[in-house]
This record gives structure tokens, sequence and C-alpha cells, in this order.
């Protein structure tokens, strides 16, 4: 069971994704409790003001330490345990192997900054800060969901089927491969057919068809990855044969 609490000065940009689909049947089924925090309810003053001009000057404004350190500080009353993580742009990446490290933990707070940022003496009171990567969102509430999303589906019972998570892209941190192609029904459309082996149901076949896709894919679109890669001799062999080639990005 996986607790998640997100600080927010927007909150129904969280709670209407995290009610649909995959991610609402996990609180439905109760493998996740996710809980939203208006940041505005900590704001003292008739106006609950959060955010105010930046010392120095410049264009925006800051959100202010006060009602954003007593929401963190509530949160982590509630979740003693739990890991305080800032959304920000100048975080660390957020990648698969982070996902699969904070799936291990019971309980997460996730902090939305908005505007320019937050006050930098808000640092003192988290204990990490992810990005998303080198873009500037509007603010912190789509990383965090991007985040919360990925790390739930990682929740075992989550996914109908857990082998999903094992096999996809990036699943395997030691041996990074993006996952090859998919298709359904219909077997032609418009023309263009699904490779013969998937239809062939021959379960060797298609295991080999899709270890080459996804060397082939992984080799096309992420060399950096496929650098990285320790290639059996099954996998050199299937990088020369051509089993039921579908052409990739690259090739087209
Ligand atoms: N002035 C800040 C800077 O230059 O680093 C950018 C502030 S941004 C407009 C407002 C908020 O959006 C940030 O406080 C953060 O919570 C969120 N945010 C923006 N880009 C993000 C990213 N790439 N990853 C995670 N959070 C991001």
């Amino acid at each position: 069971m996986l607790s998640v609490e997100v600080l927010t000065l927007f909150p129904r940009l969280i709670a209407v994704p995290l009610a649909e689909s995959i991610l609402g049947k996990a609180q439905e089924k109760g493998l996740l409790r996710a809980r939203v925090t208006d940041i505005r309810d900590f704001a003292e003053g008739r106006h609950h003001v959060t955010d105010d001009s930046p010392y120095g000057g410049g264009a925006g404004m800051v959100m202010k330490p006060e009602p954003l350190v007593a929401a963190i500080e509530a949160a982590r009353a509630r979740a003693p345990g739990a890991r305080v993580i800032l959304l920000s742009p100048q975080g660390a990446r957020f990648d698969q192997r982070k996902a699969a490290e904070l799936a291990r933990r019971t309980e997460l707070i996730f902090v939305c900054g908005r505007y320019e940022g937050v006050d930098e003496r808000i640092l003192g009171f988290i204990d990490e800060e992810l990005s998303l990567g080198d873009f500037v969102l509007t603010g912190g509430e789509l990383a965090a969901l991007s985040v919360i999303d990925a790390v739930a589906r990682l929740v075992p019972g989550v996914l109908g089927n857990d082998q999903s998570a094992i096999h996809e892209t990036f699943a395997d941190d030691a041996s990074p491969l993006l996952e090859g192609p998919h298709y359904t029904r219909p077997p032609e459309f418009r023309g263009l057919k699904v490779p013969a082996a998937l239809l062939s149901g021959d379960h060797a076949r298609i295991a080999r068809w899709r270890r080459q896709q996804a060397l082939v894919r992984t080799r096309a679109r992420r060399p950096d990855l496929f650098g990285k890669l320790d290639l059996t001799p099954l996998d050199q062999v299937l990088l020369q044969e051509d089993l039921d080639a579908v052409p990739v990005l690259s090739d087209r």
C-alpha cells in the first residue's frame, strides 16, 4: 500500500486525474491512498496570501515559506516516515530507476511549486527535488502526477498483470532496452500486415522476434542506451538476422 499526499495551490488539478482509470481503481482496491492538501488552507490572514514579490526585484511572485512549511509539517505529522519531494526543474532528473526506488516506500509527500517557484528556505524542509526534464512547467502539479503515476503502477497489484511492468521499456535497470512494437487485431490494416512471427503461435519464435525488435529499436532510437547493453551471443545473431523486419523510425 502506497500513501501519497500532494501539497498544491490547485487541488482540482490533482484530484481528478488520480480518481480515474488504473490509479482510481488502485484506490478502490486499497493499494493506493491519495490525499490532496490545499496550501492556501495554511495561509494566515483574511486573504490567505501564499505568494509575494521577490526580494531584490524582478518578474513574478515567489511562494511564501510560512504556509508551505506549515502544510509540509502537517503532512509529515500524518506520515512521519514519508519522503518529502519538491517538484522542480532544478531537481535530479526523474527516471524509471527513481520510480522503482520510490515504489519501495510506503509514504510520499509531493510539494508543488507555482509562479517563480518557492522561497529558497523551503529546501531545509524537504528531502529531495525531482525534475521531469529540462523544460519549465507552469507548476509542479503535472510533474507530481507523472511521478505518482509512474511509481503507483509499480506497486504490486496495481496493474492487472504485474508482468506488464517487468517486461516494458526501462524495466531492466542493468540492461535498459526500449520495448518492441505492439500489434492488435486486425491482422491487416490498410495493407499494413502484422509481422508473421506474432501470428505464428510459436512462443519461442515470438520471444526471439520481440528481443530482436527491442534491440533494433533501441539501437535506432536510443544509441545512448544501446551503448550500455551487454549483448549476448544470441543478441549478436538477432541483430544480423532478418527475422520478420519491421521498419524503425531511422529506417523509414
Ligand atoms: N523560476 C523557476 C526556475 O527558473 O527554476 C521555475 C519555476 S516554474 C515556472 C514553477 C513551478 O513549476 C516550479 O516551482 C516547480 O514546482 C514546477 N516545475 C516547472 N518545471 C518543472 C520540471 N521540469 N520538473 C518538475 N517541476 C517543474
